[in-house]
């Protein structure tokens, strides 16, 4: 007999508006700054994570992109709380009904129809995301994301663990707690003081409780600030560059910019929170100017903190050079207010009102010599051809 519990879920990268770079801890994960973010669910930046716990294996299965993928040591931090804490409780749940057998089948517990032994049970993970994966798209997020909601659904655990589903994806990945939800996604840092505290510490290294850390790390959870709704104005593009995997991870890139940049510490305690809010009134009167205006000015400074960390961390490369100039001289000339944002990498994201789309993506078809449209997301391609049919 084998056994089978079986569950999938579908995430999308969050793609920040307002940066997370930095954090306040690295065990639990709790970011020194606040964030915002957009969930982008599209078809073509996806991801779909199947989760079998099955007693079929006798060890875990990772496959990522159908290869095998190793379990990182975060990924054990993630399983390991799902094993203390949900194991013993599915133990006692009856098994799942086989095929064919009625709801009045005489049925034992998952832990019987293992002797008792419910480490018998081991995970089979599928992943597969339809977008490159470490090339600066988020895919960790939105890996990270399904990868924590399908444990959840997987080990049957109960709503009041929802505040837990952050606080577990953000261990797999920072952002990963706000690709769990769709629309504007805000993951809240940890307050002033204790900014303050650790940037005065010598070795920026302070010393709490673990209370304390308890408390922040409810604090630091991921909501929903705003559904899709709000954004129905807009189109968002993804221009990418090239599907390579990046040089320097952003794990490590942001623990060096902790260490060693003073810009950091500024954004953390004087900027990071001002675009947030700044973002968000902006969206709620619909003033694209001046979202486009906040949006651009916090992912530059972003890549400002990425230079002023030693030794300097370049994301941007001369091809996102060319696309923030060319986004400010469309402005000079247009006022179509385009606002761009880069992540650690050098892909472009583009909001852009659904008035100007198409004019927007003509012209960047032309400027950047486009030939091979791959490097344009689906619904890019799709507008672009349509309006290039439509005029010949
Ligand atoms: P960034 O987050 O900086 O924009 P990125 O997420 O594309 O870029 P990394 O931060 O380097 O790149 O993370 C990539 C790693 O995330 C992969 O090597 C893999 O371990 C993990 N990952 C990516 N996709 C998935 C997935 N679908 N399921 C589980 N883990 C994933």
């Amino acid at each position: 007999d084998i056994l089978k519990v079986k569950t999938t879920y579908e995430t999308s990268p969050n793609i920040a508006l307002v940066k997370y770079w930095g954090k306040f801890d690295e065990e639990y994960i709790l970011p020194l700054n606040s964030s915002t973010g957009i969930t982008l669910s599209t078809e073509d930046l996806q991801t779909r994570t199947t989760i079998t716990l099955t007693n079929k294996y006798k060890d875990i299965k990772f496959l990522l992109n159908g290869q095998p993928h190793p379990v990182s040591g975060r990924l054990k931090k993630i399983l390991k709380f799902f094993e203390d804490k949900a194991l013993a409780a599915l133990g006692e749940e009856l098994v799942p009904l086989q095929e064919g057998e009625s709801q009045d089948t005489k049925r034992k517990t998952l832990k019987e129809f293992l002797n008792g032994d419910l480490s018998q049970l081991k995970l089979k993970i599928k992943s597969v995301n339809s977008f490159p994966t470490a090339s600066g798209l988020a895919s960790s997020a939105s890996g990270l994301a399904a990868l924590s909601v399908c444990l959840f659904d997987v080990y049957h655990m109960k709503e009041e663990y929802e505040f837990q589903r952050s606080v577990i994806a953000r261990l797999g990945s920072g952002s990963a707690s706000r690709s769990i939800y769709g629309g504007l996604v805000e993951w809240t840092g940890v307050p002033h003081q204790y900014l303050q505290k650790k940037f005065e510490s010598k070795n920026n290294e302070i010393q709490l409780s673990e209370q304390e850390y308890e408390q922040l790390s409810k604090l630091c959870i991921a909501k929903q600030t705003h559904n899709e709704t709000f954004f129905e104005d807009l189109d968002v593009f993804v221009v990418a560059y090239s599907f390579e995997s990046k040089e320097v991870p952003s794990t490590s890139g942001m623990l060096q910019s902790t260490q060693t940049s003073e810009l950091l510490k500024y954004r953390a305690l004087n900027t990071a929170h001002v675009h947030i809010a700044g973002v968000k009134k902006a969206i709620e009167e619909k003033n694209y100017n001046e979202l486009a205006r906040l949006v651009r000015l916090d992912s530059n400074q972003f890549h400002a903190v990425c230079l002023d960390t030693t030794p300097p961390i370049f994301y941007l490369n001369d091809f996102s050079k060319n696309m923030i100039n060319f986004i400010h001289q469309l402005d000079s000339a247009l006022e179509y207010h385009v606002a761009y944002t880069f992540d650690a990498g050098p892909h472009a994201v583009l909001l852009v009102h659904k008035n100007h789309t198409t004019q927007v993506l003509r012209a960047i078809y032309e400027a950047f010599s486009i030939n091979d449209m791959s490097s344009l997301s689906q619904r890019a391609q799709q507008t672009l051809k349509q309006a290039m049919q439509s005029e010949l």
